[in-house]
């Protein structure tokens, strides 16, 4: 059988998978299989990260994968998920019986171990009883792979740093033989590089990363200090990217485009709602001041398509994947770029043209500013925090200077993910009509001064 052939088997047979979910989920198998180089897997929530380990993991006879976790809960969905699969999986850690722990270690110790998976929080991968027990499964050729999920938590430069990641790197030279395979969402270039150096990755790493360029989403800058009307225009914006009003009617409601306004101070939201919907389109405002069942009430009309439009501060978001969202608003400034791609990129999930538009002011950018400094201030002298807060205030300049350029609006994403510059195509103002952009920056200038 070849190769190829075996890992479809593979997959038909543990997870019940005719097809890969992506050639990039397929590329990335197949290369962990070879166990010829390290890999890197950096794909969006929900692309099937899990299975670029659990495969090869399944592929290699009587050895176990050890699955590196940060938290307990992520453990705990994947165990279960393998379990229904009737893969052999379990974890080692506190909150286990000791009977339960017992049953593991003893399994781990067999001359014939069943188990495929052991998931291990890097605090538990630290301990002295876990090295010992890697030292014997390593002796007796059981080990079959390192795989790191959420790698990203390796790095100072992530949103979820977690020191015990940083002591991974330790195995990798006790260990190397053992292929390692790393996986994230979320990574920036910076973030990247820090993974690659502190899990002392092999090099070249095989890397596998969906690329950061969304084709069909059109971003666009609008200088506050340009309109005349805030709610009007907005309006019209929407309404344009809703497109033409008869065919939006006769879609069923659910179907229908939508889409989000994202303000910054839940003041900012509320005001946003009432003029928005002043305007003649209904919007609902979503923020962490309302009680937990508005809040669901708020998300619900807005997904069943009853409210087309969502005011909201940055809490809202997460865990959302409505497919028809036609346009993201950034009525302020958003703190960095991680966070501008990520909340604009709730746009277009469907692939169909859809829009992203930033309303910059100097006024935002300036109650921004005092913000943040003022958290620097307050952190000066306090070791990581000092270094997060000055960090915060240097992402959000990087940010404010972008919006006070003409450049490709996706080239500041594909600078920040390290990807070759992207074809724009005319899927921004800057590209599409530069002319008109550098006239309205130095419109804005202009009137910034007056
Ligand atoms: P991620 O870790 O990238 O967020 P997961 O590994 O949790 O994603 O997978 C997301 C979902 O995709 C899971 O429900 C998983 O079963 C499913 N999935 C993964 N691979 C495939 C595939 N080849 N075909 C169909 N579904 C898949
Ligand atoms: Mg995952
Ligand atoms: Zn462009």
């Amino acid at each position: 059988m070849t190769q190829e052939s075996a890992v479809y088997k593979a997959l038909k047979e543990h997870f019940g998978h005719s097809k890969f979910k992506s050639e990039l989920q397929q590329k990335a198998v197949e290369c962990a299989v070879k166990k010829k180089q390290d890999v890197y897997v950096s794909m969006p929530t929900g692309s099937g990260k899990s299975l670029c380990f659990q495969l090869p993991g399944l592929m290699c006879e009587n050895q176990i994968t050890i699955v590196f976790s940060p938290l307990l809960a992520l453990i705990k969905d994947q165990i279960d998920h393998l379990t229904k699969l009737k893969v052999p999986a379990d974890s080692l850690n506190s909150k286990m019986s000791t009977k339960e722990r017992d049953r593991v270690i003893m399994d781990l110790r067999a001359v014939k171990t069943t188990l495929r998976f052991l998931y291990i929080t890097p605090e538990q991968a630290a301990t002295k009883f876990f090295q010992e027990l890697l030292h014997t499964l390593h002796k007796h050729k059981k080990l079959a792979y390192f795989a790191v999920d959420e790698a990203h938590c390796v790095s100072q430069w992530g949103h979820d740093f977690r020191p015990d990641y940083l002591k991974l790197g330790e195995l990798r030279s006790k260990y190397p033989d053992i292929t390692w395979l790393a996986l994230t969402a979320t990574a920036s270039k910076e973030v990247r590089e820090d993974i690659y150096k502190q899990l002392r990755l092999k090099q070249p790493v095989a890397q596998f990363t969906t690329p950061s360029f969304r084709k069909n989403l059109f971003y666009d800058i609008v200088y506050k200090n340009s309109i005349e009307d805030d709610f009007q225009h907005l309006a019209d914006f929407a309404r344009h990217c809703f497109g033409d009003p008869k065919e939006f009617k006769e879609q069923s409601k659910p179907q229908r485009g939508c889409g989000i306004v994202y303000c910054r101070t839940r003041e900012q939201v509320e005001r946003m709602a009432i003029g928005v919907t002043k305007q003649g389109i209904a919007a609902v405002a979503y923020h962490a001041g309302l009680k937990t069942a508005e809040r669901t009430e708020v998300q619900e009309a807005w997904m069943r398509g009853d409210k087309p439009i969502i005011c909201a501060t940055n809490s809202f978001g997460m865990g959302v994947d409505k497919a028809t969202v036609r346009f993201v608003i950034h009525w302020d400034v958003p703190q960095n770029v991680a966070a501008y791609y990520q909340e604009s990129g709730r746009a277009g999930r469907d692939g169909l043209p859809s829009f992203c538009r930033l309303y910059y002011g100097r006024e935002d950018v300036r109650s921004i500013r005092f913000l943040l400094q003022n958290d620097a201030q307050r952190a000066r002298g306090r070791g990581d925090k000092e270094m997060l807060t000055e960090r915060a205030l240097k992402q959000f300049e990087k940010i404010t200077e972008f919006c006070e350029r003409t450049t490709c609006r996706h080239k500041l994403f594909s600078d920040f993910f390290g990807d070759p510059p992207p074809q724009c195509n005319s899927q921004c103002d800057v590209c599409k009509r530069p002319k008109k952009a550098e006239k309205a920056l130095e419109m804005f200038h202009r009137l910034c001064m007056d």
